[in-house]
């Protein structure tokens, strides 16, 4: 398959660059991913796509892996430049609230409740991408997107694959031995998993069972980071790494406590919770909470309601 990847900067984020796939399609092309709302995100969009020759009005479509900051939200750019068609998975269509204010805000008070102080979980709901990047985000949702379906057959030669778990509505898409992978599988990092303000979503149920459906002797190509060689033994590293998360939370779990505090005595690869920003702390506290969901629903942790919600073992 013929594709060339464009590394996409990310200002003021730690992940460093995404990766835009760019793909051949029909007399035109086709990207896989966009990049970031900002100044340096787009001029590296347009130099990457001249140093291969392509003129931005060649690219006719565009399909993205999720709704988050770091791969959409440079869409409106594209928009005006080349008015491609854009695809995006169905599901991550049908869950959004109605303003990016109103998804902040949802993110705020959830954490609050799960024991989030309040310096940490106000500081967050200003730092958080869909109120950094909210007008970007305003603009890219009002596009005339076409939601795919799991195993739907597209242009370029692709087949989308959804993969719930990083965000409800993830999606990969397949080509000839390669899968462009997204945030599901990263080579470095463990995409985080975390809560969403999607009623009966448990996410890291959703992506172990999508990390399942994606184990394939096959190439992968993410959203961040180098080309992954084997795709399965990518994802079994992943498999084995949840498995040991949601054995060392049960363990820190021998009194009742809230998601913040279990998130503060995990072992994080990183370093030490307590050492960590604002933003990383909330990463951190939202993938406890998604062990502790997936936990829950097994029946090994139970949930004390009150003001803050404390687990329990079960
Ligand atoms: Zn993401």
């Amino acid at each position: 398959m013929y594709f060339s990847r464009i590394k996409v900067p990310l200002p003021g984020m730690e992940l460093g660059h995404v990766n835009v796939y760019v793909v051949k399609c029909g007399d035109g092309f086709g990207l896989v991913d966009v990049g970031l709302a900002t100044y340096e995100a787009a001029l590296a969009l347009l130099r990457g796509l001249k140093a291969i020759g392509i003129k931005p009005q060649e690219v006719a479509k565009v399909f993205l892996t999720h709704f988050h900051a770091d791969h959409i939200t440079l869409a409106q750019f594209l928009a005006e430049v080349a008015s491609p068609d854009f695809y995006i998975g169905a599901e991550e269509l049908g869950w959004a609230a109605p303003s990016f204010d109103e998804l902040a805000k949802m993110y705020a008070e959830e954490y609050k409740r799960h024991g989030a102080p309040p310096e940490v979980y106000e500081a967050y709901l200003k730092l958080h991408p869909m109120s950094r990047y909210r007008r970007a985000f305003e603009d890219v949702w009002k596009l005339p997107w076409r939601g795919v379906r799991d195993g739907e057959e597209l242009d370029c030669g692709l087949r989308a694959v959804h993969t719930p778990g990083h965000t409800p509505g993830h999606t990969v898409y397949m080509s000839q031995g390669a899968v462009f992978t997204g945030d599901h599988v990263l080579p470095k990092i463990t995409p985080n998993i975390s809560w969403y303000p999607k009623p009966g979503f448990n996410p890291l149920k959703e992506y172990l069972s999508s990390l399942r459906k994606t184990r394939l002797e096959a190439r992968g190509l993410p959203a961040h980071g180098e080309e992954i060689p084997n795709l399965a033994d990518r994802v079994d590293q992943l498999i084995q790494h949840h498995e040991e998360r949601l054995a060392e939370v049960l363990s820190v779990l021998k009194e009742p406590m809230t998601t913040y505090e279990v998130a503060k005595r995990i072992t994080w690869d990183a370093g030490p919770f307590d050492q960590f920003d604002v933003y990383n702390k909330m990463f951190a506290v939202g993938e406890a909470y998604s062990h502790l969901l997936y936990l829950e629903e097994m029946g090994k942790v139970r949930r004390i309601e009150g003001e803050v919600v404390r687990w329990a073992p079960a």
